[in-house]
């Protein structure tokens, strides 16, 4: 791999050469990081590795795919635009990418389908985010898609399941009360008895903090997700291991949900008392269900 030209931090250059030692790129990226500047240059960097056309080295930065790709200009690169007076994706949008992804590329061997903003523009867009879904599946041969995005929280857990995601970093570090408490909870969430759950979930009683908890339990079931899908995860590493050793993934997708849910009731003033104890026996209703 060849990052000349590129400035990408130590993290990233490690698993885009982990992604390079396995001599194929996963048809679906998901490029998380608060910078979008970095996050771009790591689609553009991804865009042309998937169009070079030299043997090795890749991506060698002198080819003619490679030289388009750069500069944006590439027929087969394609950056998904919004619609015409729409504000975001939209499921005919999305069928229309399906018909096109399987059309032969014009200059290189493969395609590549790059969404920016990813986030807000997929925002409860569930019907479109499911066609896109479907697409990224089960994509024709030689197709990547490359999504861009602040934060995974707006997609659908399904998404991130299926996605490989890569972190260029930048987010605002998390609080050393929101995560110790987020860590609190997990470790409730991986505890067989039910009082240290109960106990942990108490700190949601900080209103102000809440939903930034539930945001940091989220982020710590979507990196076991990544786990068990194969993903990148640069987060809590330990405790995202123990989760994907103990879930499967329905059921943190289950989680990742009860976690937004319960970030909507405390928004509505939820009684505390009462959603501590909804919250507490639905993750050990959802960890004990078969
Ligand atoms: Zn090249």
């Amino acid at each position: 791999m060849n990052f000349q030209g590129f400035n990408f931090d130590e993290n990233v250059r490690t698993y885009l050469q982990e992604l390079d030692s396995s001599k194929k790129l996963p048809h679906a990226l998901l490029i998380e990081g608060a910078d979008a500047q970095k996050a771009s240059e790591l689609a553009v960097f991804l865009s042309m590795y998937a169009v070079c056309s030299a043997e090795n080295g890749k991506p060698c930065g002198v080819c003619k795919n490679c030289q388009n790709a750069k500069s944006k200009a590439h027929a087969d690169v394609t950056y998904v635009e919004l619609e015409k007076d729409k504000k975001q994706y939209t499921v005919d949008q999305m069928r229309r990418i399906g018909r096109d992804a399987y059309i032969i590329p014009n200059e290189a061997d493969a395609k590549v389908y790059i969404f920016e903003q990813a986030d807000t523009r997929f925002a409860k867009q569930d019907v479109a985010q499911n066609a896109f879904l479907k697409l990224a599946e089960e994509p024709p041969r030689n197709v990547v898609f490359i999504l861009l995005c602040q934060s995974a929280q707006a997609l659908l857990p399904t998404i991130l399941s299926r996605f490989t995601i890569i972190r260029t970093g930048g987010e605002k570090q998390t609080d050393a009360d929101v995560a110790a408490a987020a860590e609190a909870i997990v470790g409730g969430i991986l505890d067989s008895r039910e009082y240290p759950l109960l106990k942990a979930l108490t700190a949601l009683g900080d209103k102000e903090k809440a939903p930034d908890i539930l945001e940091a339990v989220r982020r710590c079931l979507r990196d076991a997700l990544a786990i068990l899908s194969g993903g990148d995860t640069l987060g809590s590493r330990e405790q995202a291991n123990q989760l994907a050793g103990r879930l499967t993934r329905v059921k943190m997708i289950e989680m990742m949900e009860l976690c937004s849910d319960a970030a909507l009731k405390i928004k509505q003033n939820a009684n505390i008392n009462l959603l501590t104890t909804w919250l507490c026996g639905e993750f050990r209703r959802i960890i004990w269900q078969r």
